[in-house]
This record gives structure tokens, sequence and C-alpha cells, in this order.
């Protein structure tokens, strides 16, 4: 029986209107050779609607967003200055307590990478930590930032990380700092380890955040699911990307107990706007990783097996990657490939 979803389209800033434009063509494929129905709707967030609305993430849109299933976003430019609009992703993952964000990187066919047979997955609490947005200056030229970790968070993040791990290795590895930062990774690793409790058949072991980064680079093969607190995990988790191949070839799915948000990893790399040049597979695996989460696993392979197929034969190669690929002829192969299968 066909099922039809709503979908968000957010495109973003920069290169985002490119990759996911490049995203919903390879869905449209999927559509195209099945029945399965997506419902594409289009709202208006990032650094280019402040000036029109005053904001980055319009009412409307967040109107819109609880219409849907899920949502497909396109990167976000953030501005740096203070009282700026906080990003548009952290509003989103608030709101709707998009607690997890997994982030998949593994090595690809014919895709260089610092390191052969690399598989492992970040999980990062995506509500609090050093991302609470809580920081003020307390005198001229001295300010604090507050790390905020709660019990409830850390232990929704785990359970997530626990699951995943009970569906691939049975590995997993808790990073953080808590021989300096003892009061907050303190609570963070004793929510790990409480998790860990539901869970005997996965073996668990811990890391200091320095140690980590430098085994990502050393022996990444060692790793299978990582759990971390928030800023931890948005660094090591762009680190083995790099490892992994590009940064144009990593997802990221942001989600929460009603609710999924799913985006590269990368930002909206300002300088490539409109040039037609960069990678769009981050975007199209993060599409993929949306039907898994809607439950549409076949037509989740589909494009797994598609993006595979096609860096396999290396005919069709974005720069990034060695190749000369425009980001069109990149989603065309792909969601050809998914036709074709
Ligand atoms: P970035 O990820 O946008 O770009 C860094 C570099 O990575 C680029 O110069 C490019 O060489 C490479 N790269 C990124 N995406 C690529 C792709 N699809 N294909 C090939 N190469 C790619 O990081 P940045 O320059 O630090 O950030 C730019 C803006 O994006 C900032 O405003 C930042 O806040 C924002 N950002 C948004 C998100 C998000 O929306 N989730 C995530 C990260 C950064």
């Amino acid at each position: 029986m066909s099922k039809t979803y709503n979908i968000a389209v957010l495109k973003g800033d920069g290169i985002g209107p490119e990759v996911t434009e490049a995203a919903v063509n390879v869905l449209q494929a999927v559509q195209d050779t099945s029945d399965l129905r997506l419902n594409f709707l289009y709202g208006e967030a990032g650094f280019h609607c402040i000036e029109h609305y005053g904001t980055n993430l319009p009412e409307e849109t967040v109107a819109l967003l609880k219409r849907t299933d899920a949502c497909l976003k396109g990167p976000m430019t953030t501005p740096e200055t203070p009282g700026a609009p906080v990003s548009a992703a952290v509003k989103i993952r608030k709101m709707f307590n998009l607690y997890a964000n997994v982030r998949p990187c593994r090595t690809y066919p014919n895709v260089e990478a610092l390191k052969p047979d690399t598989d492992l997955v970040v999980v990062r609490e995506n509500t609090e930590g050093m991302y609470s947005g809580i920081e003020y200056e307390v005198a001229p030229g001295e300010a604090v930032a507050l790390r905020i970790i709660t019990k409830k968070a850390s232990l929704l993040v785990a359970e997530h990380a626990f699951k995943l791990a009970e569906k691939r290795r049975k590995h997993l590895t808790y990073v953080h700092k808590a021989n300096i930062l003892r009061v907050t990774d303190g609570i963070f690793n004793d929510a790990v380890k409480e998790a860990a409790k539901n869970h005997p058949d996965v073996t668990v072991d811990d890391i200091h955040i320095d140690a980590a980064a430098m085994h990502l680079i050393k022996k990444p093969e060692t790793f299978d699911v990582i759990v971390t607190t928030n800023l931890f995990g948005d660094v090591i988790s762009d680190e083995a990307a790099q490892v992994t191949g590009s940064l144009g070839l990593a997802a990221g799915a942001n989600i929460g107990d009603t609710y999924g948000m799913f985006e590269p990893v990368h930002g909206s790399a300002p300088k490539y706007t409109g040039m037609n040049r960069v990678n769009p597979t981050a975007t199209i695996m993060a599409a993929q990783m949306m039907l898994d989460y809607l439950g549409e696993k076949t037509a989740a392979t589909k494009i797994e097996n598609a993006v595979m197929q096609v860096l396999s034969e290396g005919k069709v190669r974005t720069q990034d990657i060695g190749g000369s690929s425009t980001t069109s002829e990149m989603s065309e192969a792909i969601a050809s490939k998914v036709k074709a299968l």
C-alpha cells in the first residue's frame, strides 16, 4: 500500500540550495520507481531570511515544520556577532527535542581515505552542553559560557547510542573529559553507565576527548559507536568525516521521540555558492537516513546502493573526491542508478 509523507525542505544558505535540490532530485527518482509518495513543503530559514523576517526561523516555517513528518535541511550560514539570532539548526533541535545527532563516518569505494575500513558512528548529545547558548560578559574582557549537562538528556542520548550499537558491532565508546570537567562529565558518564545496564550485550569503554581525537586519526577502525556531549561530538564528527574522505560525503540525522531533521554535516561553504561544483552526496545520504527513519527501509537501501555503485564505478566524481563532475551531474548519476536498481 502506498504511503505519503509530508517532508519539510529548508534549502538554507550558500551551497544549501544546490545540494538540497540534488537530494530532492534523487528522492524524486525513488518516487518514480516505487509507490512511496513524498509531499515536499518548502520553507524559508537561514541567514538570508534575517533581513526580511528579522529572524532566521520565521513563524511560518515553524508552523510548516509542525505539519510534517520529517525535515530535509540544507546547511545555513550562522552569524557570529554577539546578539545575532541563534543558529536555526540549534533552534529546531531544541524546539523538537531532537536529542540525538547521529553522524555515520565510513570509507567509500574509490574515495581516498586516511585509513581504509573505517566504519563508525558518532552520536552527539544535541540539545545542551556548550551549545546551550548561555554566555555573558561578567566584566569587560571577562566572559563565561555555561556548559549545561543533565542526567535526563544524557540518558536519552546514551540509550539511543546503545540501541544503535546493538544493530552494529556491539561496541560503544563514551568520550569525555571527566578528569577536568568532573561535575558535568561526571553526570554524563554516570548516565552512560546506567544505560549500559539495559544493554549487557554491548561492550563499553571510555576515552578522554583529546585521546579520542588522536585515535580517530591513528586507529579509527577500533571505533564502532561513539557517544559524547555536544561540542566534543561536533568536533570529532567533522574530524572523522575527513579521516574517511571528505566533508562532502558525511550526513547527519537529528532524532527525537516524535520528529527527525536530516542534513549534511558540512556548512554552507559560501565561497562555492552557485558554482555547481560541491559534492551533493552528504545531503543525498541525509535523505537516505530520513527514509530509514520513516521506516522506508527498501527505499533507503536503494539510495545507499546507488551512491555506492556510482562511487565504485568512479566515472562521476566531484572535485573534493578527485574528479571534475558537477553537483548536478553527481545527483543525476545517483538518481539514474536509483531508477535502474
Ligand atoms: P563548511 O563546512 O561550510 O566548509 C568548510 C570547507 O569544507 C569548504 O570550504 C569546502 O572546502 C569543504 N566542503 C564543505 N562542504 C562541501 C561539499 N558539499 N563538497 C565539497 N567540499 C565541501 O564550514 P565553514 O566554512 O566553517 O562554515 C560556513 C558556514 O556554515 C558558517 O556560517 C557556519 O556557521 C555554517 N555551518 C552550518 C552548519 C549547519 O547548517 N548544520 C554546519 C556547519 C557550519
